[in-house]
Order: structure tokens, then sequence, then C-alpha cells
């Protein structure tokens, strides 16, 4: 095959970069907002072929400004469906399978087959229920975007996890969320402010890992990379290890 024949030549360039590593890897992405949309458009163009994605939320016309795979006419349908169906016409031979289904509802056998796990979530809550169902089964590439800031951190046993971080007052904070009955009143759906070129950079961060774990090459583990948009300045924090993380 002529170089320019193949999709992945330009990235097969760079130095110890295994496409068929790439392209086994089986990915879990969690979230088809925002940040999904783009994880899910990355990892089809790095050439991952085996993709699941899980969302149990509809499409609304908010969410048109920065899920570049939404158009008006998908406002009312399901978004992992819309996504899935429309991230396999970028690659062909790209498996995008689609769960509808909220993420407290799947079993904890249900992580257990896959290689990599992408966050795309945007509330605590959902974030550190996934952490616990990942934690020591499958490596998990958490992002999460407010406005111009953004923070990316991976999290593989032995490390630290997202749980770790959480002061007492994150938690109340947290727990203000939920109703006195114990109800989850936004688990998945909380207003924030959003902005798409904070997620494409946060989602590009993530995808990197990705890659960076992929080729065995030393990434974010047991940190916390915060990104300010407005200084486009990055700082990685180290994360300890919590003694008293009810996680591990
Ligand atoms: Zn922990």
């Amino acid at each position: 095959m002529r170089a320019d024949d193949d999709r992945f030549d330009r990235q097969k360039r760079i130095n110890g970069w295994d496409q068929d590593a790439v392209s086994k890897a089986r990915c879990l992405v969690v979230g088809a907002g925002a940040l999904g949309n783009e994880l899910i458009k990355l990892l089809v163009q790095k050439g991952v072929r085996d993709l699941t994605l899980v969302d149990y939320d509809s499409i609304i016309e908010a969410n048109l400004n920065r899920c570049v795979f939404f158009n008006s006419s998908d406002v009312g349908k399901l978004k992992a469906e819309v996504l899935a169906e429309k991230a396999r016409v970028m690659d062909e031979n790209a498996r995008i399978k689609a769960v509808v289904k909220r993420l407290e509802f799947l079993d904890d056998w249900f992580y257990d087959r896959f290689d990599y796990a992408f966050s795309g979530l945007d509330n605590q809550a959902a974030r550190l229920h996934l952490n616990a169902y990942c934690y020591g089964r499958v490596p998990l590439i958490d992002g999460g975007t407010t406005g111009f800031h953004g923070k990316v951190q991976v999290v593989r046993s032995p490390s630290s996890c997202l749980e770790c971080t959480m002061s007492k007052a994150d938690y109340k904070k947290m727990w203000k969320k939920y109703s006195c009955v114990g109800e989850v009143l936004d688990f998945l759906d909380p207003k924030m402010p959003a902005l798409a070129t904070t997620t494409s950079i946060i989602a590009a961060m993530q995808a990197n890992e990705f890659v960076k774990m992929v080729h065995g090459r030393d990434c974010l583990e047991g940190k916390y990379v915060f990104f300010d948009g407005l200084k486009q300045e990055t700082i990685v924090y180290d994360v300890p290890k919590r003694a008293n993380c009810p996680v591990h």
C-alpha cells in the first residue's frame, strides 16, 4: 500500500507508534455530551475500533454549540445512539456500541471487558461512581470542564484515585445535590458554564494520555492536571493516595 493510501500513515511516522495496539484497544466512553463527542471523534481518528458509549440522556438544543456530531434535527434523540451512528461514518471499520443506561444501573462486570475507560461526565457524583467501579478493573482517564477551566486525571490501580482528592467540604458540597430521601436530583444533568474550546482541549489531553498508555509511555497516573484557559496554563499536581479513601 502506498503511504498516501493509508489513513494512519502520518501518525505511524511517530517514533515507536503501534497502530495495531491502538486499533485493538477496547475503549469505554461514559458520557455522550460535549467531552464524549470530542473523545469519540479523536479515538476514531486515531484508529480505535472497539468503542462502547454509555449515556441515557437525550439531545437538547443547548448541547449543539459544543457537540460536534449533533445538529438541530437530532434534538430529542438519544445522545449515545446518535453519536455512535454518526461516528461510524468516520471509519467504517470502527465498531461503536451505544449503551443507553444510567451509570448506576450498569453491572460491575460490565467494566471488565475494557482496556481503557474515559469519563466525559459533567458532575462529581457520577464521576466518583465511575471511579469506584473502574478502580482495579480498568484504567480511567477522567476529564472535566467549567467555563475556561478544565482538569484531567488518570487513575490506574495502585495509584491514587479521583476520590483521594475529595475533602470533607467537597463531600458536603456534593451531597447537597441529593434530596433528603437520598434521591439523586441532578446525577447527570447539572447546568454548568461550558465552552467548546475548553472541551476540545481537555478531550485532547485525555486522548493523549490514552496514546501514551497504549505505548507504555509515562502518563499522568497519580497526577491531576488543571488547565486555566484564561492564562493558557496547565499546572500538574501530584495526588497522594489517601489512607482513608473508601475506594481502595
Ligand atoms: Zn482513592
